[in-house]
């Protein structure tokens, strides 16, 4: 018989998953407490950036992802995604082969300061993130899946200790499997089930500008900007959130920004914010993705993971193959979150003789601690061509890994 599923969240990890798990037969009910790609996915910059520096225990996710998601485009042609290739120079260090001047050049004939040397990663590319994850969601329920909008998931029902379904101001809903794809809400709905996930919620701006269409080609990063372009000439900008101060809100940051690239880009000749505003994306502690059965528990599974966009394809396939076929892969070992369980306190000594200047006694074994909170990881930190208030403190190099 097939599995009932609960999906809770509909941002593109949750429709991934929906889509893959209702692909391989599954009754999927995904719940979703505002609207599709609300959250996170919603202010997506979408770069399908497989580059990473240092060690990378999710190596083998990031290597497959541009071809699941040239599987997912062949699948569902909504997908539309714009294999542009991305140009990166400026403070790296960057992991795709170098190019120099000429060949920058002919990429993007519009730089007005075209470095000496970029690298190209000429296989990546981009997509519009809410148009992915309605597609998504568009497969999932052409495989029978349901949808429901303005549900939020309110708590689970649980019987001896496992978890059997949901509850909604509208009803329980019974499952076989709970899977928690809710982004940044995970960690509150992971806490009524006592099991401490730690999830940041790191915030980024995206803006959009109408301008001149055919202003670049590729996706950009560098020092001064990290931005793609439509074909309807809607040109989008990842920024760093910096402080909530007048002169760093995301209208100001959109103003700075459009200067910078006016400054960067011949033949912007006006450039007009449309949107800009912080996304919270969903940052786990250790920066590796949080993938599977939650310890104890094997009806309620968890998917949370930065960078999301990226990674959604390959990750929904391995996920829906693990729990309808119990296949589980390789590639998903460094991502379980029983990592941040405590290991059990070690058993206390027999008592010392009572001496009151005796040795210290051990260190009692302590939780994993807490990565402190990053504000700045999605979008390069850098310099506009405005001058910048004397507060900002945007002084080191990107540390973004989209
Ligand atoms: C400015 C910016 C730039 C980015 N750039 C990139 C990039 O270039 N490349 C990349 O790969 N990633 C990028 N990211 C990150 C990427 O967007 C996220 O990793 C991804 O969107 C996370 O998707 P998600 O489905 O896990 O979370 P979300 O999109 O946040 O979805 C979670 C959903 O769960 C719902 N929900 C929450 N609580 C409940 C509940 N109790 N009941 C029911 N539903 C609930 C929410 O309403 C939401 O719709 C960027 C993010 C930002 C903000």
């Amino acid at each position: 018989m097939s599995k009932q599923i609960i999906v809770i969240g509909a941002g593109i990890v949750g429709a991934s998953l929906a889509y893959h798990l209702a692909a391989k037969g599954a009754h999927v009910t995904v719940l979703e407490s505002g609207e599709i790609a609300c959250g996170a996915t919603g202010r997506s910059f979408a770069w399908i950036n497989t580059s990473h520096g240092g060690p990378d225990p999710v190596a083998p996710l990031r290597a497959a992802a541009i071809a699941e998601h040239r599987r997912l485009e062949s699948e569902l042609p909504g997908l539309n995604i714009r294999w542009t290739g991305a140009l990166s120079y400026g403070a790296g260090p960057f992991y795709a082969p170098s190019i120099y001047s000429a060949q920058i050049l002919d990429l993007e004939p519009n730089l007005k300061h075209s470095p000496q040397r970029a690298c190209f990663a000429a296989d990546e590319g981009a997509l519009d993130a809410v148009q992915a994850t309605h597609a998504l969601i568009a497969g999932a329920q052409a495989h029978g899946a349901t949808l429901l909008t303005h549900t939020p998931v309110l708590g689970f029902q649980t019987l001896n200790g496992a978890v059997t379904g949901v509850s909604t101001a509208t009803g329980n809903l019974i499952a076989d499997i709970v899977v928690l794809a809710a982004g940044t809400a995970i960690a509150q709905l992971a806490d009524q089930l006592n099991v401490t996930l730690p999830i940041d919620a790191s915030p980024a701006l995206l803006i959009r500008y109408t301008t001149q269409p055919h202003r670049i080609n590729t996706i950009i990063s560098s020092p001064q900007m990290e931005i793609r372009q439509d074909t309807d000439g809607t040109l989008l900008a990842a920024e760093d959130y910096i402080d909530d101060a007048l002169y760093n809100r995301p209208h100001a940051i959109a103003l700075r920004t459009a200067k910078a690239i006016e400054h960067e880009l011949h033949g912007v000749v006006s450039i007009m914010p449309q949107m800009a505003s912080v996304g919270l994306r969903p940052m786990p502690a250790d920066r590796i993705p949080i993938i599977g059965y939650l310890p104890e528990f094997n009806s309620a599974y968890v998917c949370v993971m930065h960078p999301g966009v990226t990674l959604a394809a390959v990750v929904g396939r391995l996920v829906a193959e693990e729990i309808i076929d119990g296949a589980s892969a390789a590639a998903l070992e460094p991502c379980r979150p029983a990592r941040f369980q405590s290991p059990a306190p070690p058993t206390p000594p027999p008592a010392p003789p009572i001496d009151r200047a005796g040795p210290i006694p051990p260190a009692r074994q302590t939780p994993l601690p807490r990565s402190p909170a990053r504000k700045n990881c999605s979008a390069r930190r850098r310099q506009t061509s405005m001058p910048v208030p004397v507060l900002s403190p945007r002084t080191t190099p990107s540390t973004r890994q989209d």
